[in-house]
């Protein structure tokens, strides 16, 4: 079986759901997607039937891959949830779906072979926001809340057409 690394947007994307391909993602991700609660039958449905494999890449990997966004400038703009599917990836020597410019750029440089949630045949428009999982705001640019100094999660939010 071959196995391809999701990042969390993909899943918000609906990619495992609609595919009868294989993945793998690591905790920090799951954890993110987990509340996706209209999914979880199905997320359940696809670990049981070992489509998809939680894994943690070692800490091997995860310096790494760390390394490589030191090189390429993107060191302060990945998260560790982007470090750990980049590390995971590189591990398993498996290919990564994600639509993120910065992780896309470290698995270049480090020769990972990735794919645009748009080469599967999933249109994202819509445009990522940065937001606050405690004081629940959104937020453009900035890495931390402002408000209460949490560590921003991203996702990426549909256009209205
Ligand atoms: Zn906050």
């Amino acid at each position: 079986m071959v196995f391809r690394v999701l990042d969390a947007t993909a899943f918000y994307a609906g990619i495992p759901f609609v595919s009868n391909d294989s993945f793998m993602t690591t905790n920090t991700v799951y954890d993110e997607i987990q509340h996706i609660k209209r999914k979880q039958g199905a997320l359940e449905m696809l670990q049981q039937t070992g489509r998809l494999q939680i894994r943690d890449p070692s800490k091997d990997s995860i310096n790494v891959v760390r390394d490589a966004a030191e090189r390429t400038g993107d060191s302060v703009t990945i998260s560790e949830q982007d470090v750990s599917i980049i590390a995971l990836a590189l591990e398993n020597k498996i290919g990564l779906i994600t639509d993120d410019f910065a992780v896309t750029n470290i698995a270049k440089q480090l020769k990972i072979k990735t794919d645009s949630l748009m080469t599967q045949g999933i249109n994202t428009v819509g445009k990522w926001i940065s937001y606050c999982s405690i004081c629940g705001k959104e937020f453009s640019k900035e890495k931390e809340c402002p408000i209460c100094g949490n560590k921003l999660n991203r996702k990426l939010i549909k256009k209205s057409i």
